[in-house]
């Protein structure tokens, strides 16, 4: 995997609350972890190492210790906190010096076996033997870093034992290299007639990254803003650049840079230091000598004068404008990361002139109506050793450049004379507050992701995490300055000579140029071989496709046993009363950290048919168009200055007993600081009451967003776009699923953001408003800390009380509506005055489902493909089977044939709650051969060719995601949201539990063969030959 730049910049401040949260919730009120970190005393001696430094960091709940191995010099750092959600990662230095992708060829060849574990691919093969929450690695800019996480202490030590090894002892040998990293092969490794072409994993991984427009304009902007060091290259490689890595140059690349003396390494969670200290010093380090590595990244020599680029990229066929398709940035470079403290005023300064809606620059550059939405990497960006902030818009017409520029510079005089409100800067130090309390369940991933590129460059991470005295600081700066900000704008972006104009535009013919200096890269390659060179080449394609074939040996890793696992699941305590005396409400009482996590939820059955597609629009823009006497702009501040965030957005729930029914209805969810109840509850009920509709020019400005990050997301989630197309003619649910989020979805949002009047879209919102903003149909849920409980009640009910109800009764508009009692759990939690959720479901007993093949054709040269097949709903027990043999179809047959065989970045199969199965592929060269692939899966699966061992490793890698750690926030959504209780979920882990060989072969026969259940297909892709001359696709 690789991580361009700052592509996935989302800020500090969004990143370390990243994620849906995780722990322990019992043992969240000790803080046992911590105090048993307090007790070293810097100069301790452990396993080889020596602490440096022990800090408590309370704003966080945590205790860190900092030490250093004697012997090599490595650095740790090990964060202690109650969370059994426990984290490693080592982390290399690797600052590569061209664009031939070695350190990203690195990360990949070193997974391909290692001294203790001569097998490859032993993290796919551990997803299967382990218990993991999380297991990757990531090429960044300037280092590589491998981090997993386990709530189980064996597993730990396992997964450890593996990275290690990979890490400092792979095998790297050439074969692995040339699968990896490219080679020239036969087109059909078996007919030395068909021609040469390049092949490898990292080399069409890098070509489909390339197709993400977004992704070309932030590496340019990089690469060109940071032009003297490790930053004017690509460190995940350049597809055209890749043909030039040697096997040679990968080995020294290793040596010198994934050295104990290089490493970095992290722990976090409540396991045990010294253990952790023990192993790595014994497997690793203590096999190593110290050396100096070359590898630091000097400073950037600053320009005297501004520079400016253009570059080209391939058209999006689905931009709202043909005409307007420029993206224009202007750029600053900013001070070292590792000066922490101005890094965090940067930050800070940054989201004051970016976010929200009363920011600077919405106002001038979003609203003024040029472009769609800001340029990529809009912010700071905190990832390379210095910082940079990038401002600018995609989506604008290519004469209107010179004009953005105009507005970011008067923009940045505007702000130096004007400065901020004091309401917007209190608004964002309460969103630090809350980004502090809010939990993830991946709270170890995001520390570590969010210390790396300052510990990179010797910066002090734990001065990074002591974010309440920056927090204290910036304030004290603050109140002695009040022009302090405003300075910093004038040094950083009027006076600074160091800024880019970086312009894209799209170039019809650029898909086809990059495959013309493609071609004639490979002819040149070609052309030089000797008759020799050419046998060597065919015998070592036989030779890969032969090694691909072999049955492969994992005996030789570590693995946790099926007894391991956990026999029950946890109980949920949940308590459901009535507000207003008839609308439910679930409370579920959590340590929360003083936080409130609202949520409604409301029926769509009475809801007219021809609305149902506009219901995404209109909860996308309900919290953003103001409400009562609040206009857009003054609601955008209460929300900020007053809760962690409100969102709505459409659901379709399926049933867990029946294929053909559902549940259709919207989510309205929010956090806020126990304080701000009162507050939040108001907003909700204003919006629900009097949410406005009436500003046409800020309504036209959201549209286009959400229609360019539609379009945006494409590259990235084509493959879910493909199954629920495949899927929509499955289940009655299907089809609202695709009206909702589907391809359907992404051209609807395109043609109403072509609109030249808009009108007609917004007097539909009323009438949405009408069926939806009232409680005829609603429920509600509460999680909180139990203390906080009787208020939270309180103001739920004056909410509830506050809204209105239809005067007379709506007909659901299809007939029938079952009602279903959400099932409750059990003795732990008695029901309170016989309260319960009640689910109105949507059936449909004449639905027959039928076949569908669409092929939607995209300008991309890569596909996404995907086979959808109805099976059973949630509690019928083949349910569990089809869980665990779409595990094991994955691992143990589609992974070889789709991703090893076939040259797709991914591909697999997976049975969701709703009973739809699904089998995809992910940036594929491929596509009717993937198609074959699939029916050569379900041959496999049905000729039972799998092993006892390939069962309980399917059953351990389902597991791990059924067991995957909840957030506090979370907790009880299950049976809020699907009616699931404890005992529906006790009775399917035993139903997994029991999953034998004849009852997986019996279901791959029963649903999966061909005329045994309905399927679904669909392909997002480039022209086929072969697809259009088959009249049963539909072509779109
Ligand atoms: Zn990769």
């Amino acid at each position: 995997m690789w991580r361009s730049g700052g592509r996935r910049s989302l800020g500090v401040l969004r990143r370390l609350s990243g994620g849906s949260a995780h722990h322990d919730v019992q043992r969240w009120r000790s803080d046992q972890a911590c105090e048993r970190a307090l007790q070293y005393k810097v100069g301790d001696k452990i396993h080889g190492f020596t602490v440096n430094q022990v800090t408590s960091v309370p704003e966080l709940f945590l205790t860190a210790v900092k030490l250093s191995h004697d012997n090599t010099g490595a650095r740790y750092l090990h964060l202690a906190r109650e969370d059994a959600n426990n984290l490693f990662s080592v982390q290399f230095r690797t600052t590569p010096m061209d664009s031939t992708g070695v350190p990203h060829v690195l990360e990949h060849t070193v997974l391909c076996g290692s001294e203790k574990y001569p097998c490859r691919d032993p993290f796919f093969k551990m997803l299967n033997r382990s218990l993991s929450t999380f297991m990757n690695a990531f090429t960044a800019s300037d280092y590589t870093l491998y981090p997993f996480s386990t709530q189980n202490p064996k597993d730990f030590q396992n997964l450890l034992s593996v990275y290690l090894d990979a890490t400092f002892f792979p095998c790297l040998r050439e074969l692995d290299f040339w699968y990896e990293g490219w080679r020239l092969e036969h087109e059909n490794p078996s007919d030395p007639q068909t021609p040469l072409i390049f092949k490898g994993v990292v080399f069409n991984e890098m070509k489909g990254a390339f197709t993400d427009n977004e992704r070309i304009f932030s590496q340019h902007l990089q690469n060109k803003l940071l032009p003297d060091h490790t930053y004017s290259v690509i460190s995940g490689g350049d597809p055209l650049c890749i043909p030039e890595l040697t096997w040679e140059q990968l080995k020294q690349f290793h040596a010198t840079h994934y050295h104990p003396s290089n490493a970095r390494f992290f722990t976090y969670g409540n396991f045990q230091l010294e253990q952790h200290l023990k192993q790595i010093h014994e497997e690793a380090l203590s096999r190593f000598q110290k050396i100096e590595p070359s590898t630091s990244v000097p400073a950037q020599k600053p320009w005297d004068k501004p520079r400016e680029f253009q570059i080209t990229c391939g058209p999006d066929s689905f931009a709202t404008d043909a005409t307007k398709q420029t993206t224009v940035s202007v750029s600053f470079l900013l001070p070292d990361i590792t000066d922490t403290f101005e890094a965090f005023t940067l930050n800070l300064l940054s989201s004051l002139l970016i976010s929200g809606p009363n920011s600077p620059f919405y106002k001038a550059l979003i609203e003024s109506g040029l472009g769609t939405d800001f340029s990529p990497d809009v912010g700071y960006n905190g990832y390379t050793r210095e910082a940079y902030f990038s401002v600018g818009l995609q989506g604008i017409a290519e004469k209107d450049i010179q004009t953005v520029r105009d507005i970011v510079d008067r923009t940045i005089e505007e702000v130096i004379e004007n400065g901020f409100e004091d309401n917007r800067i209190e608004a964002l130090l309460h969103k630090i507050e809350i980004q502090m309390k809010h939990q993830s369940t991946s709270f170890g991933l995001a520390l570590t992701s969010y210390i790396a590129s300052c510990w990179n460059h010797d910066g002090d991470p734990v001065e990074l995490l002591q974010m309440g005295s920056q927090l204290a600081k910036f304030r004290q700066c603050l109140k002695e300055n009040p022009k302090f900000l405003q300075e910093k704008v004038k040094q950083y972006f009027k006076d600074n000579q160091h800024k880019l104009t970086l312009s894209m535009k799209p170039d019809d013919k650029y898909y086809e140029k990059q495959t013309q200096i493609e071609t004639e890269k490979l002819q040149q390659k070609v052309n030089s071989l000797t008759v020799k060179d050419k046998q060597q080449i065919y015998e070592k394609g036989l030779e890969l496709r032969s090694q691909q074939s072999k049955p492969q040996d994992a005996s030789c890793l570590p693995a946790l046993k099926v007894s391991d696992i956990e026999p029950t699941v946890p109980v949920t305590e949940l308590e459901v009363a009535c507000a207003a005396g008839e609308i439910p409400v679930q409370y579920c009482a959590q340590p929360t950290n003083g936080m409130v996590y609202f949520r409604a939820f409301s029926s769509l059955n009475t809801l007219p048919e021809e609305l149902k597609p506009y219901v995404p629009l209109f909860c996308n823009v309900l919290t953003k168009m103001g409400c009562g006497i609040l206009d857009y702009r003054e609601q955008a501040q209460q929300i900020e200055l007053k809760t962690g965030g409100m969102t709505v957005s459409p659901y379709v729930l399926p049933d867990e007993a029946h294929l053909d029914t559902y549940e259709q209805g919207v989510l309205f969810s929010s956090l806020c600081l126990d304080r701000n109840l009162p507050d939040m509850m108001h907003l909700w009920s204003e919006i629900f009451n009097n949410p406005c509709f009436e500003e046409e020019e800020h309504f036209k400005v959201l549209v286009k967003m959400t229609a360019q990050e539609l379009s945006n997301g494409i590259p990235d989630s084509g493959h879910l776009y493909a199954s629920l197309r495949a899927s929509r003619t499955l289940t009655p649910a299907g089809d609202l699923q695709e009206t909702f989020g589907g391809m359907d979805q992404v051209r609807l949002m395109k043609r109403i953001a072509e609109m030249t009047d808009i009108k007609p879209i917004l007097r539909k919102f009323p009438r949405i408003k009408k069926h939806l903003l009232n409680c005829d149909n609603m429920r509600c849920s509460v999680n909180a800390t139990p203390q906080q409980m009787s208020q939270v009640e309180k103001e739920v009910e004056n909410f509830i009380r506050s809204l209105g109800r239809s005067r007379k009764e709506r007909k659901p508009v299809r007939p029938h509506v079952v009602e279903k009692p959400a099932h409750n759990s059990s003795a732990g939690s008695p029901q309170v005055n016989g309260s319960q959720i009640i689910r109105k479901l949507v059936t449909d007993p004449t639905f027959k489902p039928c076949q569908m093949k669409t092929h939607f054709l995209l300008p991309f040269p890569v596909n996404y493909v995907g086979e959808c097949i109805r099976t059973v709903p949630y509690s019928d027990p083949d349910h569990a089977s089809l869980k665990i043999l779409a595990r094991l179809m994955t691992a143990k047959f589609l992974h070889t044939e789709i991703r090893e065989k076939g040259g797709a970045y991914g591909g697999g199969a997976k049975l969701s709650h709703n009973g739809i199965f699904t089998l995809y592929s992910y940036r594929d060269p491929n596509s009717i051969e993937t198609l074959r692939s699939f029916g050569k899966a379900v041959d496999w699966a049905k000729s039972g060719k799998f092993t006892q061992q390939d069962i309980d490793e399917a059953k351990l890698s389902v597991f791990s995601a059924v067991d995957a750690p909840v957030a506090p926030s979370d907790k009880g959504m299950d049976h809020f949201l699907y009616g699931l209780s404890d005992e529906m979920k006790q009775a399917y882990r035993e139903q997994l539990f029991a999953v034998s060989h004849d009852k997986l072969t019996a279901a791959s026969n029963k649903y999966l063969g061909v005329g045994k259940s309905t399927h679904g297909l669909a392909i997002l892709g480039p022209e086929n030959a072969k697809i259009a001359k088959d009249p049963s696709w539909i072509i779109r």
